[in-house]
C-alpha cells in the first residue's frame, strides 16, 4: 500500500473535522462538503473498498446513526449514503444531508462540492459529535 491520506489523518497527522470515533472507526467531515455536514465514515484499518470492511453491520449501523444526527443538526430533509472510492483508496461511507430544494440534482452534481470556512466547519463537527453521542447513550459500548 503507497501513501493513503485517510490513514494519515487517523494518525493524526492530518488534522480533521472529526465527528464520531471509536476504537474500529472514525466519522469526520469532508473537505470539499455536497453540503455542510457532508460526513466521511472511514474504518481504522485500511481496506481498499467498502465491501472489505470487518464488522460490515457494525460499520452500517453508525452510518446510519450518523445519517440522523445530521438530519436533526442541519435540519435535512432526508440523507444519503454512497460510497465510491475513485479518489482516496481507503475504504469511506459518504453520508450527506440532502434538501427536497438543493443543487445536487438526483442523480447527485459532484461539481457542486463546496468550501465551508473553517468556523462553521468546527461548529458543525461539533453539534454532530453532540448529537450523535446523545444517540450512543445507553446503547453497547462500541455502537
Ligand atoms: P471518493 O474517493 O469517494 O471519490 O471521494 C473522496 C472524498 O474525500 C471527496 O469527497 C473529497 O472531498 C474527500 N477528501 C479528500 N481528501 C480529503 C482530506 O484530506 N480531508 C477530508 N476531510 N476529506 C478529503
Ligand atoms: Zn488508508
Amino acid at each position: 500500500m503507497g501513501y493513503c491520506i485517510f490513514c494519515q489523518i487517523i494518525k493524526g497527522k492530518i488534522p480533521c473535522y472529526k465527528v464520531y470515533e471509536n476504537k474500529d472507526f472514525l466519522g469526520f467531515l469532508d473537505i470539499y462538503p455536497l453540503n455542510p455536514g457532508h460526513i466521511l465514515l472511514i474504518p481504522k484499518k485500511h481496506y481498499r473498498w467498502v465491501n472489505q470492511v470487518s464488522d460490515f453491520g457494525k460499520y452500517w449501523e453508525i452510518a446510519g446513526k450518523l445519517s440522523r444526527a445530521i438530519e436533526k443538526v442541519l435540519k435535512a430533509d432526508y440523507s444519503c449514503f454512497i460510497t465510491l472510492g475513485q479518489e482516496v483508496a481507503h475504504a469511506h461511507i459518504h453520508i450527506i444531508p440532502r434538501y427536497l430544494k438543493d443543487d445536487l440534482g438526483d442523480t447527485i452534481d459532484w461539481s457542486k462540492k463546496k468550501k465551508i470556512d473553517k468556523e462553521k466547519m468546527k461548529e458543525i463537527s461539533k453539534n454532530i459529535f453532540q448529537e450523535v453521542s446523545k444517540l450512543r447513550t445507553g446503547e453497547v459500548q462500541d455502537a
